[in-house]
């Protein structure tokens, strides 16, 4: 199928929803139940075992949720996804379940801040460790941070705050050469800009609060998989083992999630251990919003490339931007990966320096009148913030210097507005802090 707008809109956005079986209802019904009825002893026999489909209890599955799951691996390509109660639980039960028992895993200095503080905070209680490799844009020489005890190599593919565009091919291609998966945070470019799967990635996880849902109603995440990784080679015992709970009832012959869910062994066991044990189910009603905002995933991304565009040639020309990181310009270290893994265009999610002392640049944001201050990004408003102060906050000023943030810092997020009213806006504070 060729890879346009039209199939990526009208084909996979409905996909897995058949008004017929809904009273013909086009948008799908939001299914606010906790529990679902068994039709008959035989039939709670096959749910429990995943002998048979169906829904069990809203903490594990829901059909709302379900249609949402569905949606999303049909855009990315995967074969199943895991929708949860927001990107930080798709991040953390992915760390949980592939360094089960303790472990390492190899990672980029150009993280959100969330997942910058689980890591190297909270995991090392759990015995899973993070490498923070500098080498991670040069596959040749991260080869050598891979250990015995490596459980995968986890990247942005575009990093927040800084926007570093990861090689994915070539990260790929080096972690399948060492028997571990490659994962993939896809939250700022979505499916829509760039397809992980496509390059080799075998987990892709996102906080759909951010631009897939993009109305900043919701927390939200998923898990996709690409139903390619042989997680049969030995390293990841975890989903080889064969459980109680998923023997077949007919035969009571124990099996393994491999064989109770060869298309998409990952996701049903993050489901089915952390989901049904650690809980960070998303609601029906949550589901629903996400459902509705990825419906105008593409024409809202679009608008937002176009307006990060104009604002970029703005500040480049303006003498009270220092810098500006866009990997959309010439100048930048990653315009030939963007050019390469994103060209319907960079996320709208980029940062500049502010050139002045950090009292200005408080009293530029303090005079900012249409950008919204808040901590979000991908949302239909266009957003400003302070990341050294805010989203990476909790950050140390080494791991800010390796990380690329600099104390002046400021990061913008394009929403759905008028470029020119935001520059104008950008324009006023300006010539308020300065005097002009
Ligand atoms: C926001 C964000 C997360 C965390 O998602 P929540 O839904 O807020 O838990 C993870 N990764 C990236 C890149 C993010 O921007």
């Amino acid at each position: 199928m060729p890879d346009t707008n039209y199939h990526f809109d009208t084909l996979k956005i409905r996909a897995a929803y058949d008004p017929a079986q809904h009273s013909q209802a086009v948008s799908p019904p939001i299914y606010q139940t906790a529990s679902y009825e068994f039709r008959d002893t035989k039939n709670a026999d096959g749910l429990f075992a995943l002998t048979e489909a169906g829904f069990l209890y809203s903490r594990v599955n829901n059909p709302t949720v379900d249609v949402l799951e569905r949606r999303v691996a049909a855009l990315g390509g995967g074969s199943g996804a895991i929708a949860l109660g927001s990107g930080m639980a798709a991040i953390s039960y992915t760390i949980l379940t592939l360094a089960e028992k303790g472990g390492r895993i190899l990672t980029s200095p150009y993280l959100y801040g969330g997942s910058s503080d689980a890591f190297r905070r909270i995991f090392p209680n759990f015995n899973i460790h993070f490498d923070h490799s500098p080498n991670i844009d040069d596959v040749t020489a991260l080869e050598k941070d891979i250990k015995p005890d490596t459980k995968a190599i986890f990247v942005e593919s575009v990093s927040n705050p800084t926007g570093a565009v990861a090689d994915l091919e070539a990260l790929a291609n080096l972690a399948h050469k060492h028997g571990i998966p490659l994962v993939v945070d896809n939250t700022f470019a979505t499916p829509y800009l760039l397809n992980p799967i496509k390059y080799g990635a075998d987990i892709v996880v996102y906080s759909a609060t951010k631009a897939l849902n993009g109305h900043g109603n919701v927390i939200a995440g998923l898990i996709v998989e690409s139903g390619r990784f042989p997680w049969d080679n030995g390293k990841f015992p975890q989903l080889e083992h064969t459980e109680y709970v998923l023997r077949d009832r007919a035969t009571g012959r124990e099996r393994n999630f491999l064989e109770a869910a060869p298309d998409a062994p990952f996701v049903t066991r993050v489901r089915l251990t952390y989901l049904n044990y650690f809980g960070a189910a998303l609601g029906p009603f949550d589901a629903y919003l996400a459902l509705i905002g990825i419906e105008t995933l593409s024409e809202r991304l679009d608008k937002q490339v176009s307006n990060a565009k104009k604002i970029v040639a703005w500040l480049e020309k303006n003498p009270h931007a220092a810098w500006v990181k866009y990997a959309g310009i010439p100048s930048n270290p990653y315009y030939k990966l963007a050019q390469k893994y994103l060209p319907r265009g960079v996320p709208g999610i980029f940062s500049f320096g502010f050139n002045g002392t950090v009292e200005q640049s408080e009293a530029f944001l303090d005079a900012i009148e249409l950008w919204s201050y808040h901590v979000n990004v991908g949302d239909a408003r266009s957003l400003i913030v302070n990341s050294p102060k805010t989203t990476h906050g909790e950050l140390t000023p080494e791991e800010l210097k390796a990380a690329d943030i600099e104390p002046n810092l400021i990061r913008l997020s394009l929403g759905l507005e008028d470029a020119e009213d935001l520059i104008a806006d950008l324009d006023q504070a300006f010539k308020k802090v300065f005097g002009e």
